[in-house]
């Protein structure tokens, strides 16, 4: 099943918003298969924003990274990484569609709320980069008939 990787970010932690957040995916019948608090390093941001080292934002961005804990979470479900990012909204909160995460609690470009794998190329990366094995769990979820219709299952 496709995995996606999300952390709510520490300016999330701060205002009180990991249970709303954590619901939201819940809600959407995605599964939690990896749920953990981590404090974030400058080698770990180092490579998982390795995309944005040239931009003037970086240092402050890294630094708005560490000054409290992530949530890191692994959900999984059918095109988990597309529904995931839709759900997330643009990245500049301020644009972001009223109903998304980032549209419905934040107003900021930098400070909004959460990350989330922008493809399933890299969500394979990240989920490694977040979670040891042991941490990720495989279960049967009960519900999934009532989740998914026939022909999205044998997709599954
Ligand atoms: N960011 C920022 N200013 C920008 C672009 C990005 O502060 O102009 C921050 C913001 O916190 C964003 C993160 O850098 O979530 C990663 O940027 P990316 O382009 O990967 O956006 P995302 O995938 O988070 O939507
Ligand atoms: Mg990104």
């Amino acid at each position: 099943m496709e995995k996606s990787l999300i952390l709510i970010k520490p300016n999330a932690v701060q205002r009180g918003l990991i249970g709303e957040i954590i619901a939201r995916f819940e809600r959407k019948a995605l599964h939690v298969t990896g749920l953990k608090m981590i404090q974030l390093d400058d080698a770990l941001l180092n490579e998982h924003y390795a995309h944005l080292r040239e931009r003037s934002f970086f240092t402050i961005l890294k630094e708005s990274m560490m000054v409290a804990p992530v949530v890191a979470m692994c959900v999984e479900g059918l095109d988990a990484v597309e529904t995931v990012r839709m759900m997330v909204g643009a990245t500049n909160s301020r644009k972001a569609l009223p109903g998304t995460i980032r549209g419905d609690f934040s107003m900021s470009g930098e400070q909004n709320v959460i990350h989330a794998s922008d493809s399933v190329e890299n969500a394979l990366i990240e989920v490694k980069r977040f979670f040891n094995e042991g941490e990720l769990f495989e279960y049967q979820s009960a519900v999934t008939s009532f989740e998914y219709g026939g022909e999205e299952k044998a997709r599954m």
